[in-house]
């Protein structure tokens, strides 16, 4: 098949493929390589933007503010007029946020304004007004002005034409609010993408129903559903499906139809009923591997039809690391937005970790300062795959490179947060 021979050749070229044992970094760059951004936009309110990826380059119809306007409550003054303190101006009018004083302001005039008001004709600079004596219609100042002073100026925050929001930027509160100052009522953004979910196993019994002997409660569909929410995709939610590998390719074949990306959890290693990778094989094009990591060990990556189909682990911490180091990445490019970095920074371990070289370990971490309040970061103890109450206890990823054996308490450790 043509995607398995090009993805062939990019492996072979790779510096010591090793399918069965594939670092982390190469496994993020081979999969960067076969990801497309989605070219579909729509134009939607922008009260309803949140997490949506801007599909072009926003530029600002006007300065902001629009005009220059008062940072105090106070008085608008000409600064030459009060050289010294001790001077009394005559108020000649009030100038309201949203409503200005329209008259001329002469020599010697001071004009009441607000907060937010349009700086008067002729004003140069504003005293607030704690610093008056207010005597009827005369104020008197009693310090000297500087000009300019309390005066914000039109376009400081933003000049017209300028680019505020660049292609590929994710929509948060800020933007959203950026673009409501700018007088947009709507916003050209990248579609949603559909992201088809499903578990595998026979073990698995849905919450609210009762357990039978050897089974267990599906989890992994609800922590992959809260990961794919928080991304802004749209969830298409297909269910557990059984271990028979008919049953199975129907699923992939309607998932495919569906959707752009298919995420499944299980059945992805070297048992028995693990039909995941023996499907890809007949009915898409694959890239499997084993990677060098802990939890996590078995990820397939491929495509069946046009969807990528990422097929994770089925311990419960093994699919949400593996969904965080490699699929969250994925996404993040097919969703068209900007390259992101994902903040890693030392801290110092509090407790001993053990650990053979040999995997990149992403153990579960909770960050906190210490007396002096430099950060300090300590194991949730038992770091088994299947624990996943520690996704819950924790809140960062204690990351630590392949080469690493046992680390001593007060080393330093790349920590990321959750
Ligand atoms: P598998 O990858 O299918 O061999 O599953 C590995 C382990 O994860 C087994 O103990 C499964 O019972 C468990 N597991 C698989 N899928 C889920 C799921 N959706 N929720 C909770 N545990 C699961
Ligand atoms: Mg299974």
């Amino acid at each position: 098949m043509a995607y398995e021979a090009l993805s062939l050749s990019t492996l072979s070229q790779m510096e010591d493929y090793d399918p069965n044992s594939m670092p982390v970094e190469q496994a993020q760059q081979l999969i960067r390589q076969f990801l497309h951004p989605v070219t579909e936009t729509e134009e939607i309110d922008i009260l309803h933007a949140f997490q949506r990826t801007l599909a072009e380059d926003v530029r600002s119809p006007l300065n902001v503010p629009p005009h220059d306007y008062s940072s105090m409550d106070g008085y608008a003054v000409r600064h030459e007029d009060l050289a010294t303190g001790g001077i009394a101006l005559k108020k000649v009018g009030t100038a309201f946020a949203g409503n200005a004083y329209t008259g001329s302001m002469g020599k010697r005039e001071c004009v009441r304004i607000m907060t937010g008001a349009m700086i008067p004709q002729g004003a140069d600079a504003v005293v607030m007004q704690e610093h008056v004596r207010v005597d009827g219609d005369s104020i008197v100042f009693a310090n000297p002005a500087k000009k300019m002073q309390n005066i914000r100026l039109m376009g400081e925050d933003i000049r017209q034409d300028a680019v505020v929001l660049v292609k590929g930027k994710r929509i948060g509160p800020a933007e959203m609010g950026l673009l409501a100052s700018l007088g947009f009522a709507k916003v050209r953004v990248m579609r949603k993408l559909r992201v088809a979910i499903f578990s595998t196993g026979d073990e698995l019994v849905q919450p609210g129903h009762a357990l039978g002997s050897g089974q267990i409660y599906d989890s992994n569909r609800y922590s992959l559903t809260g990961l794919l929410t928080e991304l802004g995709a749209d969830v298409l939610d297909m269910g557990a499906i059984r271990d028979e590998k008919e049953t199975l390719r129907a699923a992939f074949h309607a998932a495919a139809e569906k959707a752009d990306v298919i995420i499944t959890s299980g059945g992805a290693s070297v048992g028995d009923a693990d039909y995941v990778k023996q499907l890809l094989d007949e009915i898409g094009e694959v890239v499997f591997w084993k990677i060098a990591m802990k939890p996590g060990k078995p990820l397939a990556y491929g495509k069946i039809g046009k969807a990528h189909f990422f097929g994770l682990p089925g311990n419960p911490v093994s699919a949400m690391v593996t969904f965080q180091q490699f699929v969250r990445n994925a996404l993040w490019v097919v969703m068209g937005q900007e390259a992101k970095q994902v903040f890693t920074f030392k801290a110092r371990l509090a407790n001993q970790i053990k650990k053979a070289p040999g995997r990149t370990e992403f153990q579960r971490g909770i960050l906190s300062q210490d007396a002096e309040g430099s950060w300090e970061v300590k194991t949730t103890g038992d770091q088994g795959s299947g624990i996943l109450s520690s996704m819950s206890r924790a809140n960062s990823y204690i990351i630590l490179p392949t080469g690493q054996g046992n680390v001593e308490p007060g080393a330093k450790v790349d920590v990321q947060l959750f």
